[in-house]
């Protein structure tokens, strides 16, 4: 198989383990003689996949009792609406980091007044913003831990009991140890760091559920996911399988410690670069924001007009995924979990190379 270096922003690079051992369940479930996409989800074989994908999500956040891990489908998109839905009586608090955040404000107005407490709209969500004190009556405060599209991350801890937090973490689920008690709710897509794209995690606590007055459609009412542990429809089948898989492989790397100490050595390996050496390139992020899962530079205002000789150069040299974001240009390397040292080193390396060619 050709190698390359995946830095794609999300879908993205798995680890090639669950890759091959989904592709393996794929042709024949357990020695089954059937593929994993034909057999029933009450099945014995499938209720045993969705009973350790839910157990490895527990061991490895440390989820405490009192919450429950949902599996539905529809996207964080979806959970823009559905978490509303579930959870604003009357006002809730968001903070608005980014473009993501944005939609996720734009829902909740569907089902009551939003207080945007906190935004860095005015830099182009190039840094994070201070989160002031919360407001008390508000039913909850809404984050998003990673700006996939900016490159930056919360890296405060909150604490803002008695309202709960309520966390996008679409894009830093997993790539970090996590206190799960001081959540509400948290959720996001698995097609970043814990999956393919196809499911959606939502680890909700049991203690939020059945406050809002409003009558709520079955599908979008929280309750029905956890009273038929996420059975109540025909869950997508093939994105947990290949989900637990991922949860697998991230345990055998020696949990989120390990998987944590991973991610910052990468990160550094890019920031160190961009901030030390390179006079042709140049960070996006605000330094005390940067995310350790996206990482977005631009060239110098020097050396713009290179940054497609670059690019063709650096695809060349196996680089793939490496286009920023319209919203900010320039580049953008998402090195998650399952994108190997090796590849941030090889990406550094090549732009290195090219800098020298005009230093
Ligand atoms: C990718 C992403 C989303 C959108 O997820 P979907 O599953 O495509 O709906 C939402 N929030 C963040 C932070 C993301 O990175």
């Amino acid at each position: 198989m050709k190698q390359v270096h995946n830095f794609n922003a999300g879908p993205c690079v798995l680890p090639r383990a669950a890759v091959e051992k989904t592709a393996q369940a794929l042709l024949d479930l357990n020695g089954s003689g059937m593929s994993l996409m034909e057999i029933s989800h009450r099945s014995k074989d499938f209720e045993a996949i969705n009973n350790e994908c839910i157990a490895l999500w527990k061991e490895l956040l440390g989820i405490p009792e009192g919450y429950h891990v949902l599996f539905l489908g529809g996207g964080a998109s979806l959970q823009f609406c559905m978490l509303p839905y579930n959870l604003l009586g009357k006002k809730a608090a968001y903070v608005e980091s980014g473009v993501w955040a944005k939609k996720a404000i734009k829902e909740a107005k569907f089902f009551g007044e939003v207080s945007v407490i906190a935004s860095s709209s005015d830099k182009n969500f190039s840094y994070y913003p201070a989160i002031p004190a919360i407001p008390g009556d508000v039913d909850y405060l809404h984050i998003t831990t990673n700006n996939t599209i900016y490159g930056t991350e919360f890296h405060g801890s909150i604490d803002s009991s008695p309202v709960p937090v309520v966390a996008d973490m679409s894009s830093d689920i997993m790539s970090r140890p996590v206190d799960v008690s001081k959540y509400g709710v948290i959720y996001g897509g698995a097609q970043k760091n814990v999956g393919p794209a196809g499911v959606t995690f939502v680890i909700v606590k049991e203690a939020l559920l059945g406050k809002v007055q409003r009558a709520i459609p079955t599908m979008l009412d929280y309750r029905t996911h956890v009273a038929e542990k996420s059975l109540f429809n025909t869950p997508p089948v093939v994105a947990i399988y290949a989900m637990c898989e991922t949860l697998r492989w991230i345990k055998a790397q020696g949990g989120l410690q390990a998987i944590a100490k991973l991610n910052r050595q990468k990160a550094e390996a890019l920031y160190s670069y961009l901030d030390n050496e390179s006079k042709m390139f140049v960070g996006t992020a605000d330094k005390a924001s940067r995310s350790l899962m996206n990482i977005c530079f631009v060239m110098t205002e020097k050396y713009k007009d290179k940054e497609e000789e670059f690019m063709s150069a650096a695809k060349a040299a196996g680089m793939v995924g490496i286009k920023g974001h319209r919203s900010v240009g320039g580049f953008r390397a998402s090195t998650y979990n399952a994108l190997p040292l090796a590849s941030v080193q090889a990406l550094v390396g090549c732009m290195r190379e090219f800098e020298a060619k005009f230093a």
